[in-house]
């Protein structure tokens, strides 16, 4: 039984999935190197995303790339470049770093900018506009007006009087009827260059929050099961979301709201403009690897401030290291156990593997779930010292730790990985394909393969199969 703290009640709520989890995640704006500390939130949704899998699930998760706002309409601008051009770049390097830490692809990433999306956007906020919910101001933009949506403050617990001032305020920088609205589309101005869409309001672009609310929905529907985030992604942008999303449908926005406590730096929260940040690269340049960082980000549980050092990643570092060990071993050993090895009954020893699953069934309680895991290892490593452990037993175990390592993708890049059924079958497909010189079909089947990560050499008179290589 799934259980996960919801932000909105404030409760370890039941979760239960549907036939597909409808599941959003807010992704990066891609404007620079994201650094460790939003990766912390995307491992985290990774965690999520496999043991939700793992336990038989389908998800299908969406995560946007914000793609246009101030702070990417001024990069383009001081590289002297198409925003397009700009944001491609930091694009690629978003997607090299979601490989090296071994994230699982999201089904789509939808970018604000794509010109479906745009169409998304401004059609809420058209229904905004005609159910009394927006209104257009002064200054041209369009803004959500919060006051007509008495539930806004109700995830982040928001004392809304705190915020509202009951007169219009006028300044230079504010034409809106309360300083709380935001802004749904912002009108053109010289600054934003050739950053700029028509709309019935005129040229403009959209704000950050309605871009999530319309691909959201647009692409998962009106409910979705779950939304994530960093914990500072609750306010303003998550309100705002829920604002918009069920003014327009009047249904609720998502079930299920889980948010991450930040990655932290000397206590203080790691953040491009604190200047205490490491992006991934700059750690993989001081030869971390990949899975040593993604062990680091996932080895706290996600409510809990992490907090950042390179005594961390060195404990990370020496975690995978007794892992790595200990499949070596239990390999090397399967290799060479005789059959007359004794057998020992399963049931016997190890019979805490499922709690391994059971503990990230409790809101992904990673810490009970390692703590498994290594009790497992120093179990078997007892075993093997005794010369107890069967051929049987060892297997079961290998069986086990590639269920577990399907969430925790952590196995070293030489290890070979278990292959996964749907490629068995597309293998065995394309042995017949070529038993009847279909190298048509043969060849279809190899592209088939190859998008899930295998590739395929042909011999003779059999074909090997080899996992793609992965960063590390
Ligand atoms: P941004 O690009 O600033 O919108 O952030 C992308 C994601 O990273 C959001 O989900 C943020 O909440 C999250 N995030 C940013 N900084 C941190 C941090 N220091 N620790 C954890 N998550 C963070
Ligand atoms: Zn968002």
């Amino acid at each position: 039984m799934l259980h996960f703290y919801n932000t909105l009640t404030r409760q370890q709520e039941h979760f239960t999935p549907g036939e597909i989890i409808r599941f959003y995640t807010c992704g990066p704006t891609v404007y620079d190197y994201a650094h460790i500390g939003n990766f912390r939130a995307y491992v985290f949704e990774d965690l999520l995303q496999r043991h939700l899998e793992a336990r038989g699930n389908t998800v299908n998760r969406v995560m946007n790339l914000t793609d246009v706002d101030d702070k990417t309409i001024r990069g383009a601008r001081r590289e002297g470049m198409l925003l397009q051009e700009y944001t491609a770049r930091y694009k690629k390097a978003f997607f090299e770093d979601c490989d090296a830490l071994r994230l699982r692809p999201a089904t789509s990433y939808p970018a604000a900018t794509d010109p479906e999306n745009i169409a998304a956007m401004i059609a809420m906020i058209q229904t905004l506009v005609e159910k009394g919910h927006a209104y257009q101001a002064e200054d041209h933009s369009v803004y959500f007006r919060i006051a007509s949506f008495p539930r806004y403050g109700q995830l982040a617990h928001v004392d809304l009087d705190a915020q509202r001032s009951s007169k219009r305020i006028k300044n230079d920088e504010y034409t809106k009827e309360e300083i709380a609205d935001f802004a749904l589309w912002k009108a053109w101005n010289q600054e934003d260059d050739a950053a700029s869409w028509e709309s019935p309001w005129g040229p403009g672009r959209p704000g950050w929050h309605i871009e999530c609310s319309a691909m959201a929905t647009r692409l998962l529907g009106d409910t979705i099961d779950i939304h994530c985030g960093g914990v500072d992604n609750m306010f303003p942008h998550h309100e705002a979301e829920i604002a918009q999303c069920e003014c327009v449908s009047g249904r609720t926005f998502a079930r299920l709201w889980m948010h991450c406590a930040h990655l932290m730096v000397d206590g203080m929260k790691m953040a491009k403009s604190a200047g205490n940040f490491y992006t991934v690269r700059d750690l993989m340049k001081r030869s971390w690897s990949g899975r040593e960082i993604r062990y680091v980000l996932l080895s706290v549980h996600y409510r809990m401030p992490l907090n950042f050092t390179m005594e961390g990643l060195e404990a990370a570092r020496h975690s995978l290291y007794r892992i790595d060990e200990w499949i070596r071993r239990l390999e090397e050993f399967i290799q060479h156990a005789a059959d007359s090895a004794p057998i020992i009954k399963k049931e016997t020893c190890f019979t805490t593997l499922e709690d391994f699953f059971i503990a990230l069934d409790d809101d992904l309680n990673i810490s009970a779930a390692l703590a498994v895991l290594f009790d497992v290892i120093r179990e078997s490593h007892r075993l093997l010292d005794q010369e107890i452990l069967s051929h049987n037993e060892a297997m079961a175990l290998l069986d086990w730790w590639h269920r577990v390592d399907s969430i925790l993708a952590i196995t070293p890049d030489s290890h070979p990985k278990e292959i996964p059924k749907n490629v068995q079958q597309l293998v065995s497909l394309r042995y017949k394909a070529r038993a009847a010189k279909n190298w048509i079909e043969s060849d279809r089947l190899r592209d088939a393969i190859k998008a899930h990560g295998w590739i395929i050499k042909d011999t003779k008179n059999e074909q090997k199969l080899l996992p793609q290589e992965s960063n590390s």
